[in-house]
């Protein structure tokens, strides 16, 4: 209890105050105190604050990246142009051989490359728990971790499968506020019906969020029906797994009925358009669609096999494009839908208090430095950042009341890079 007490007065000691800083349409100040925005006003007095000078930089929240392996940044351009199964073999092989350092590693990585874009928060997807968990605390953002299970209808398996997740979710018990548990499954190509059925039965037991692959490609739902008679998402609500808990990665190949029942269940959709670009998996999102019939949408990138990078500005921008590009209509994915799906519906899948510059939130913000090209001259600042600026642009990272980038610097940044690339060259020397 002593140390509880303890903690909460250091938390409350930590004060940071964003001084003349654009935010939410005007410039304010902004103040930190612990981990949450304590008071957002035209001027704040706070000596004992930390000030920084923001009359050059916007704060925005902290991209939520709503779906990536984090670890595949040590797969990043390992296999390039090739199409999504013999691509998943592949990286299968790879990620065999991935031992404990490389996974640590990759985390860290990971970690560093989402703080110099501007992420504060990523749904992961992939195995390891108690090492990504280390990567979040000692990077200083957010991590939902989980087990991925993958039993390919081996039933064997399928039960090692559940009890793998069973024991991460135990671990999970003693990781710190920074990160949180989910339940994920891989695919429902990949995970028998009982596995699905469980997955779900677990979730709602322990109220946490599933995080799946749903509908990727075309050949995934022409497979389902063939196999089940039924698209990839019907089969999902047969066996108990469509509620408000999903979070159904790409979502990319849906009928009509499919968006009926993601928007019935409340079911959260990732866009993931640059891995769905890149291996050619499709590109009509229909976010309008999802929206309009109650579901929550998001963005991601995936993980670094397939997408490259965490660059969640980037994605922003892809998927704009594409959504105007492809329904013909300029007026579609508007600037003010996309800043939500970047952090503001992320944060309300998660439950997490976060997503919005706002008093009573945590301190999860990113200062943007206008002080450059792309923001000159500055009409919208909104349109500046998606369409104009890149994630050079992000100067400073703030994530549960703790700087963890200043200026672009990153603590421990050159180790990383040091000790990825040798574990690289180690996972590589494996392959061959
Ligand atoms: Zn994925």
């Amino acid at each position: 209890m002593k140390l509880k007490n303890y903690n909460y007065i250091a938390l409350l000691m930590n004060e940071i105050l964003l001084q003349n800083v654009y935010a939410c349409g005007k410039r304010c100040d902004i103040l930190v105190r612990g981990n949450l925005i304590a008071k957002i006003a035209d001027k704040i007095e706070a000596p004992a604050a930390e000030v920084i000078d923001c009359s050059r930089m916007a704060a925005i929240p902290g991209f939520i990246n709503m779906h990536t392996h984090a670890a595949m940044t040590m797969t990043r351009s390992a296999k390039e142009d090739m199409t999504l199964m013999p691509w998943l073999q592949y990286i299968w092989k790879i990620e065999a051989q991935i031992d404990e350092e490389i996974l640590y590693w990759g985390n860290k990585l990971a970690c560093l490359e989402m703080i110099k874009t501007g992420t504060t928060c990523y749904n992961d997807m992939y195995w390891g728990v108690g090492i990504a968990a280390r990567a979040c605390d000692e990077m200083g953002i957010r991590g939902v971790h989980s087990y991925c299970m993958l039993d390919n209808g081996d039933m064997v398996k399928a039960e090692k499968e559940r009890k793998a997740l069973v024991r991460a979710f135990e671990e999970s018990k003693s990781f710190s506020s920074l990160n949180m548990f989910e339940v994920a499954v891989h695919a429902p190509y990949t995970v028998c019906a009982d596995n699905m059925r469980w997955a779900a039965m677990f979730a709602e037991e322990n109220d946490l969020p599933i995080h799946i692959h749903l509908s990727e490609t075309e050949q995934e739902v022409k497979d389902a029906q063939k196999n089940w008679g039924c698209s990839p998402v019907e089969y999902c609500e047969s066996l108990g797994l469509l509620s408000d808990r999903v979070i159904a990665a790409h979502s990319l190949w849906l009928s009509p009925h499919d968006i009926e029942l993601m928007g019935a269940y409340g079911v959260t959709a990732v866009h993931n358009i640059n891995s769905n670009l890149k291996i050619a998996s499709g590109y009509k999102f229909p976010m309008d669609e999802l929206m309009a019939a109650g579901a929550n949408v998001t963005l991601g990138t995936d993980g670094c096999g397939s997408s490259n990078n965490l660059d969640m500005l980037e994605a922003l921008k892809t998927a704009a494009l594409l959504q105007k590009a492809w329904r013909n209509n300029p007026e579609a994915a508007p600037l003010s839908t996309l800043l939500k799906i970047g952090s503001e519906n992320a944060a309300k899948a998660l439950k997490l208090n976060a997503g919005k510059i706002e008093e009573g939130r945590l301190a999860d913000i990113v200062l943007i430095d206008m002080n450059n090209v792309w923001f000159t001259p500055n009409y919208n600042f909104e349109a500046n950042l998606v369409y104009s600026a890149n994630s050079s642009c992000v100067d400073t990272v703030i994530c549960d009341g703790r700087i963890v980038m200043r200026g672009r610097k990153v603590e421990g940044e050159q180790e990383i890079l040091d000790n990825a690339a040798a574990c690289g060259e180690r996972l590589m020397s494996r392959i061959k």
